[in-house]
């Protein structure tokens, strides 16, 4: 029991202390989740430190950066294979995500096909028809999702350096946080008419930003499976929400992104704002990724819903 009790604790820092050999309770697993109740908590340390202008932008430029990390890369690059890249730019892209503490890019996206493959059906591990809040954060607070499912990430697991990053995945948000408190210490000192300090902007640069990041990415697998509009008929509950997409730069068109996973974008017609796509050519047109997977115009018009209607 004392062993099992330390290797959880020894989890939070290295992640390979828990086999997969472990995974079968459904139950909160208070002791390994500790850190995440704590970030939750340290958000109220903003009555300690304030605020000011310039954290609320750093705040908002921190959340942005790591969402467009997480949806074109943990999602569209690493576990869709919307697009290429080189293996320099996967690695950025993989560390730079690993920063929105939503644990490494394999692991990520073995949960995430997983999903696909029995979307809303028994063996999907975060379904809202076993729950809303199991599908927001019960999943991964057990300890049955803890460990990757290497059999849906074969071709992730071959480079060292993303397993290294899943391996060992708080220790990159650490980084992160404690850059954000020398920032703000820098900018205390040379620009004191700024009011900012490195308590201000740790709590702002990376708690209160993380825990948006998390809530509204987390959104994506429970309110755009529950609320919204369906435009294709899928074998799911998957819907279109507008407002997931405006928070999650355009990952909200989940009946569109369910209908065609592979497609690099996912707002199908130019009134479904897709910044992450705009993004993504932007980053073709430098060079930095290419093969952008279109949607084909006959997928396009498949299985539509009033189609089906008229038939
Ligand atoms: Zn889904
Ligand atoms: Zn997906």
């Amino acid at each position: 029991m004392l062993k099992a009790h330390f290797s959880k604790l020894l989890s939070w820092f290295d992640s390979s202390n828990i086999k997969a050999s472990e995974n079968t309770s459904e139950a909160i697993d208070w002791l390994r989740v500790i850190p995440f109740i704590l970030m939750h908590l340290a958000c109220l340390l903003v009555l300690v430190y304030g605020w000011s202008p310039v954290a609320l932008w750093v705040a908002l430029f921190s959340y942005l950066i790591r969402m467009f990390a997480i949806t074109a890369f943990y999602h569209r690059y690493f576990s869709h294979k919307a697009f290429k890249t080189s293996r320099a730019c996967q690695f950025l892209f993989a560390l730079l995500g690993a920063t929105a503490t939503q644990r490494g890019a394999i692991w990520w996206a073995a949960h995430h096909r997983q999903h696909h493959l029995y979307s809303d059906q028994d063996k999907d591990i975060h379904s809202p028809r076993h729950g809303f809040w199991w599908s927001h954060m019960g999943w991964f607070l057990c300890l049955k999702n803890f460990t990757t499912r290497e059999r849906y990430v074969r071709d992730l697991i071959k480079f060292p350096e993303l397993r290294w990053l899943d391996r060992f995945d708080i220790l990159i948000p650490i980084l992160y946080g404690i850059s954000m408190w020398g920032f703000g210490f820098w900018l205390s000192i040379s620009y004191p008419e700024l009011h900012t300090s490195g308590g201000q902007m740790i709590v702002w640069g990376y708690f209160i930003s993380t825990i948006a990041l998390i809530h509204c990415t987390l959104c994506v697998n429970s309110l755009a499976h529950v609320m919204g509009s369906k435009r294709y008929i899928t074998n799911d509950d998957s819907r279109n929400n507008g407002l997931v997409a405006f928070l999650t730069l355009g990952e909200g068109w989940h009946n569109n992104h369910h209908h065609y996973p592979v497609s690099a974008r996912q707002g199908f017609f130019w009134w479904e704002i897709d910044v992450s796509y705009y993004l993504l050519t932007l980053m073709a047109y430098l060079g930095l990724v290419w093969d952008l997977q279109p949607i084909p115009v006959e997928r396009l018009r498949a299985n539509l819903i009033s189609q089906e209607a008229e038939r």
